[in-house]
C-alpha cells in the first residue's frame, strides 16, 4: 500500500508568493461516447504526426541519450538566426517558449515590480509571473476580444519591467495590427521590455499583421518569441525561442535550465526547419479549415471573434461549461473557462465537423429552453 501523503506534517517553509501561483490548468485528453472517435481540442496542437524527415532526425538522435545534449544549442541557434536573417547572438533557446518566458521573467522582474498583460491572454502569464514574485496588471480586453492598447499604455508605471503582447491572442483570436503595435511601442519607456508572443505566427493571415522581427530591429526594447509547438507540431518535444536584444539573449542563457533543450528537440527543429515548406502546406490547410469553421459559426448566429490562430473562440459566458459537456458527451474535449467562453482547436476535418455540428445542436437546444421559458411567462 501506499502511504498517504497527508499524514506528513508541514515543516518546510515555502516562499509566500506559491499561495498567489494559480495552477495551470493542462487541456484534458480526449475522452468520448464508447465505440465512437474523440478529438482532444484543447491544447491548440497540431492534428498531423511528425513529418517522415522529423521523424528521422529524432529516431537518429535518440540513439545517443546517454549523452547530454549541447548545452549551447549552436546548430539550432545558427540554423533559427539564418533562416529569419538575425543574427545567432539575439537568438535564445529554451524548454518550450514558456520555458523562455519564464527565463524573460527571472530576468527581467525583482519581486513587487509589475507585468502587463491584456486579459484574457495565455493563462501561463499570470502563473509565470506570480512564481517570479512580480505583480500582475492584467488589462481587460476590448468587446471585440482585442488588445486594448491604449488601455495598456496608461497601465505602464514606473515599476513596469515587462509588456506581454499576445498575438494572435490566445484564447480569442484576433491579431493586433502592425501600425497598432508600432504606435503603442512609441508609447512604452525603452527600459521596460516589450516581449511579443507569437506562438500562433504561422496561421497569421492578416495582411495587417506586424512584422514582429521588423519591430524588435527597429525598438531596442522587443523581443520576439516563438514555439516549435503549433504549427510546427513538437508541442511534446518542448523547444521554443525568442529573437530578442543582444544583452537580452545573453541574460536569457545565463537563466535557462542547464542542457534543459534535449537533443531531440533540437535535431527535430533543425528537421522541421529544413521542411517548413511541406510544414507550411498543413498550416494553410489548418487555415482554409479555421475559416470555414468560423464561417459556418457565424452562421449559425454565434458572436465568434474574428481568429488568426488555429482555434476559435466562443464568448458563453455562464453557459460555458454547459457547453464543454454537451461538447464531450459527443467526443470533443474543448477547453472551457468557467464563465467567460470555450476555446476550440482546429482540428482534422472530421473534429472541426464535428464541433460545427455540437455547437449548432447547442444553440437550438438553448432557444428552445428560451422559447419555453417565454410560453410559461
Ligand atoms: C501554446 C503557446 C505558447 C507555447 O508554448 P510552448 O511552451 O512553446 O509549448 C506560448 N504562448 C502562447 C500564447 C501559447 O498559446
Amino acid at each position: 500500500m501506499n502511504e498517504d501523503p497527508q499524514q506528513q506534517p508541514a515543516t518546510v517553509r515555502l516562499r509566500g508568493t506559491l499561495a498567489a501561483v494559480p495552477a495551470y490548468k493542462p487541456g484534458k485528453p480526449a475522452s468520448g461516447p464508447a465505440g465512437r472517435p474523440s478529438y482532444k481540442i484543447s491544447s491548440n496542437e497540431n492534428p498531423y504526426p511528425p513529418l517522415p524527415s522529423v521523424l528521422e532526425a529524432i529516431t537518429m538522435a535518440a540513439q545517443q541519450v546517454n549523452r547530454y545534449p549541447d548545452m549551447a544549442v549552436t546548430a539550432l541557434t545558427e540554423a533559427i538566426a539564418q533562416r529569419f536573417n538575425v543574427a545567432p547572438e539575439r537568438v535564445a533557446t529554451g524548454t518550450g517558449s514558456v520555458g523562455v518566458l519564464g527565463q524573460l521573467m527571472m530576468i527581467t522582474c525583482e519581486p513587487g515590480d509589475e507585468v502587463v498583460y491584456a486579459w484574457r491572454s495565455f493563462e501561463a502569464y499570470p502563473i509565470i509571473a506570480a512564481l517570479a514574485g512580480a505583480t500582475s496588471v492584467a488589462v481587460p480586453l476590448t468587446d471585440t476580444a482585442e488588445h486594448n492598447l491604449e488601455a495598456m499604455t496608461a497601465a505602464i508605471s514606473a515599476r513596469t519591467r515587462l509588456v506581454l503582447i499576445c498575438t494572435p491572442n490566445n484564447p480569442t483570436g484576433p491579431s493586433i495590427s502592425g501600425a497598432a503595435l508600432r504606435d503603442f511601442l512609441d508609447e512604452v519607456p525603452s527600459e521596460t521590455l516589450v516581449v511579443i508572443d507569437e506562438a500562433y505566427l504561422e496561421f497569421n493571415t492578416d495582411p495587417d499583421a506586424p512584422d514582429a522581427l521588423a519591430l524588435a530591429a527597429d525598438y531596442p526594447n522587443v523581443a520576439v518569441l516563438r514555439t516549435f509547438s503549433k504549427a510546427y507540431g513538437l508541442a511534446g518535444l518542448r523547444i521554443g525561442y525568442a529573437v530578442a536584444p543582444v544583452e537580452v539573449a545573453t541574460a536569457l542563457r545565463k537563466a535557462a535550465t542547464p542542457f534543459g533543450v534535449s537533443d531531440l528537440a533540437q535535431q527535430a527543429a533543425i528537421a522541421s526547419l529544413d521542411a517548413f515548406d511541406e510544414l507550411q502546406e498543413r498550416v494553410d490547410s489548418l487555415v482554409v479549415e479555421r475559416d470555414r469553421v468560423r464561417s459556418a459559426l457565424l452562421a449559425q448566429g454565434w458572436a465568434i471573434p474574428a481568429t488568426q490562430a488555429n482555434f476559435v473562440w466562443f464568448p458563453l459566458g455562464d453557459a460555458t461549461l454547459d457547453f464543454a459537456a454537451a461538447a464531450a458527451e459527443k467526443g470533443l474535449t474543448v477547453r472551457p473557462f468557467a464563465g467567460e467562453g470555450v476555446r476550440a482547436t482546429i482540428g482534422e476535418p472530421e473534429a472541426n465537423d464535428l464541433l460545427i455540428h455540437v455547437a449548432s445542436d447547442f444553440r437550438d437546444s438553448v432557444s428552445r429552453v428560451q422559447r419555453d421559458k417565454g410560453v410559461q411567462s
